[in-house]
């Protein structure tokens, strides 16, 4: 497991004129900054629409920003994304933020013969591609597919290694390439993510790439997709 040297800013807010509904709004600069407003469900009783705001942040500047107070920090956000106001003006203490840090975690293998690890714990990465939930949604899907059809726990656990192999690998090693064009010191980075990718989504291949990984449903090596029963989609719905 390796600790991301970056990570972000977090605060869940109310957004009760709906403000922040359905999109995901982000702004960044260079690679050394970035803010978005998430939409965030409708909180514990279902009634409130949440909205969260992030705000990049090296883990090295974590104490120098609580030193400075909040005052500093809001005036920046607000130069770079006035659209932030309604969320700040309900920060009035840094308690209410949280740092959340990132984790890169590979394992040779997800199973022994009997304990298998599903989710964050088999392998967390940066959020920058927002799959996280869905792996672990699919993890839970073929883990029980593979436990239906054998009688065996090793056979089970074994199959289940490999019918995820193919998906895993795919955001693994796509997580791990694009993070440093958004979160990181390496700002010669940013020009060709601004330049390289309005090209790309013009090209239809790559564009389908991008479409299906931001679905959830790629897979390594880029020949196949996800099948059908097991796409995150497919799987929210049977969820409700
Ligand atoms: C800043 C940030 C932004 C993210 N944004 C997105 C996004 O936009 N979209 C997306 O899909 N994913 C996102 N993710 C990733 C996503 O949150 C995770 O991939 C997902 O929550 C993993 O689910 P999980 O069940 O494996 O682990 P978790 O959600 O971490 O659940 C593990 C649970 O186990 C509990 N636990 C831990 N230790 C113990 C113990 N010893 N005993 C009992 N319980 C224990 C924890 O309290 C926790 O409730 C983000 C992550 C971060 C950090």
């Amino acid at each position: 497991m390796k600790k991301y040297p970056w990570g972000a800013l977090w605060f869940v807010g109310t957004d009760a004129e709906h403000r922040f509904h359905n999109r995901l709004y982000q702004v960044l600069s260079g690679t050394r900054r970035m803010m978005g407003l998430l939409p965030t469900g409708l909180g514990p009783t279902g009634q409130t629409p949440l909205v969260s705001l992030f705000w990049s942040l090296g883990a090295r500047s974590l104490e120098q920003w609580r030193a400075a107070g909040l005052l500093p920090w809001k005036e920046e956000i607000l130069r770079f994304a006035p659209e932030a106001a309604p969320l700040l003006e309900q920060i009035q203490s840094a308690d209410q933020v949280l740092f959340a840090e990132y984790h890169d975690v590979v394992m040779a293998q997800w199973n022994t013969d009997d304990v298998v690890y599903l989710g964050d714990a088999a392998h967390a990465t940066s959020p920058q591609l927002g799959q996280g939930c869905n792996l672990a949604l699919v993890d839970a899907q073929v883990l029980a597919q593979c436990l239906a059809v054998s009688d065996a726990l090793p056979l089970a656990l074994d199959a289940y290694s490999r019918t995820r192999d193919a998906h895993l690998d795919y955001y693994q090693f796509a997580t791990r390439w694009l993070t440093p064009f958004f979160q990181s010191d390496l700002t010669w980075l940013a020009p060709l993510r601004d330049f390289g990718m309005p090209i790309a989504t013009r090209v239809p291949w790559v564009r389908r790439q991008m479409v299906t990984a931001m679905c959830g449903n790629a897979l390594w090596p880029l020949t196949g997709t996800l099948p059908l029963e097991t796409r995150p989609l497919a799987l929210a719905a049977q969820n409700g």
